[in-house]
C-alpha cells in the first residue's frame, strides 16, 4: 500500500516531539534531563516523581505475546477513544475527506469525527443487524479515508458477518477499514489481528476496558501495519499513558485465569438473564449477543427505563436510535445485580 497517498501529509512529514527520555534509554543514571521532582510525590502508593516510558515496552511486549503480533504492529491510547481521534487526525482534513460508520453503532467515531470537522457518511446496517454492503460499496469515493466496523457491534450486540468483511476488505483498499473489536473476547469469533499480514490497510482496535476490568485505567490498543503504528505514536501526546496504568496494567495481564473465570461467569449470567427474559411476555425480543450486553426490545421501553431508574437500576435507553425503537441494552452484571434487575423488570410488568 501506498501508504503516503492516504495520510495527511502535514502529518506524513511531521518532526515528532522528542522526549527527554527519548535520548537515554538506560535505567539508572542521575537524571536532570526531564525537570522531574527528584524528591517524590508525597504518595504512599509508590512513587510518581518520574515520567513513565513514552512508548510503553514492558506492556507491549506482554500484549504481543497475548494477543499474537509484534510489538510494532501494536499502539496504546489513553482507552480506543484516543486511537480512534488520532487515525481520524492522521487520514483526514476538515470538510474535505470523509469517514464511513453504520448505525447503530458505537457513538464515538461520529463524536470524533465532529470535533474534528470530518464529513461522515451513515450507512445503516440492515434489519438483520448485518453491514449493507452493497450500499457501503457505492458510499465509498475518492475521499473516503476510514471505514468503521465494529464487531461485535454495540449496541446490538451481534457479530458481523465475516465473509461481508472480507468483502469490505478486499474491495476498499484506497483507505483504512478499522475493526473495532471492542467485545472479541466474550465471543467465539476469532480476531482479525491474524489478517495484518494479508491486509496492509487494516487497523484493529481492541481495549482492555471490557473484558479485562481496567476500563478506570484508560488502556485501548490499536494493531496494525508497523507503518501505521510508527505514525500514531509519531502523534499521539508522548506520555499518553500514564506510570499508574502502565505499572497496574502490567501486573493485570500476568494474571490470565481472572479474564478467563470472569468471561466464563459473565457468559453464563448472559444465558440465564436470557433464559429469564424469554419467559417474561412483554419481552418481544432479545437480540443474539456476542458481547457482555444484550439489546432487549420490549413493550412500554421508556417507560420500564424510567422505572427502573426510580429503582436505581441504571441500564441504557436505546430507543431512539436508529433500528432499536424500544428498546434498552442492559450490560450483565453480578449474579446478584441481574437477579434485582430481573425482579424490577418482572414487578414493572405485573
Ligand atoms: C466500550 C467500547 C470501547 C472502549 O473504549 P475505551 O476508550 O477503550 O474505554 C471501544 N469501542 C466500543 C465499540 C465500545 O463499546
Amino acid at each position: 500500500m501506498d501508504y503516503q497517498a492516504y495520510i495527511l501529509p502535514h502529518i506524513w512529514n511531521l518532526k515528532p516531539y522528542s522526549s527527554a527520555r527519548d535520548e537515554f534509554k538506560g535505567n539508572e543514571g542521575v537524571f536532570l534531563d526531564a525537570n522531574e521532582n527528584p524528591i517524590g510525590s508525597g504518595t504512599a502508593i509508590a512513587a510518581w516523581n518520574r515520567y513513565p516510558d513514552p512508548m510503553q515496552h514492558q506492556i507491549k511486549a506482554q500484549l504481543a505475546k497475548i494477543k499474537g503480533c509484534e510489538e510494532n504492529q501494536l499502539f496504546l491510547g489513553n482507552g480506543s477513544d484516543e486511537a480512534i481521534d488520532l487515525l481520524m487526525r492522521m487520514t483526514c482534513a476538515t470538510d474535505k475527506h470523509n469517514i464511513i460508520i453504520c448505525p447503530p453503532t458505537y457513538g464515538m467515531y461520529e463524536v470524533s469525527a465532529s470535533i474534528n470537522n470530518i464529513v461522515i457518511q451513515r450507512i445503516n446496517l440492515t434489519a438483520e443487524y448485518q453491514l449493507d454492503v452493497p450500499a457501503i460499496l457505492a458510499a465509498i469515493n475518492s475521499e473516503t479515508r476510514l471505514l468503521f466496523i465494529c464487531s461485535p457491534n454495540n449496541p446490538t450486540g451481534n457479530k458481523l458477518n465475516r465473509t461481508d468483511i472480507y468483502q469490505l476488505l478486499n474491495s476498499f483498499k484506497t483507505g483504512f477499514v478499522v475493526i473495532d473489536e471492542a467485545y472479541i473476547d466474550f465471543s467465539d469469533e476469532p480476531s482479525f489481528i491474524s489478517e495484518l499480514a494479508q491486509y496492509p490497510h487494516l487497523i484493529v482496535m481492541q481495549t482492555l476496558s471490557k473484558a479485562y476490568g481496567l476500563a478506570s485505567l484508560r488502556l485501548g490498543m490499536a494493531y496494525a501495519n508497523p507503518t501505521i503504528i510508527a505514525l500514531l505514536n509519531k502523534i499521539k501526546p508522548p506520555y499518553n499513558i500514564g506510570g499508574a496504568t502502565q505499572q497496574i496494567v502490567s501486573q493485570a495481564l500476568a494474571d490470565r485465569e481472572f479474564v478467563k473465570n470472569g468471561i466464563e461467569l459473565i457468559l453464563s449470567e448472559k444465558s440465564r438473564l436470557i433464559t429469564e427474559f424469554d419467559k417474561i411476555p412483554q419481552v418481544q425480543q432479545v437480540y443474539p449477543s456476542h458481547a457482555n450486553f444484550l439489546l432487549v426490545k420490549l413493550q412500554s421501553a421508556q417507560a420500564l427505563f424510567d422505572y427502573l431508574i426510580t429503582e436505581k437500576v441504571i441500564t441504557r435507553n436505546r430507543s431512539s436510535v436508529p433500528l432499536c425503537e424500544d428498546t434498552i441494552r442492559i450490560t450483565v452484571g453480578l449474579p446478584a445485580e441481574n437477579s434485582i434487575l430481573l425482579e424490577k423488570i418482572k414487578s414493572f410488568y405485573l
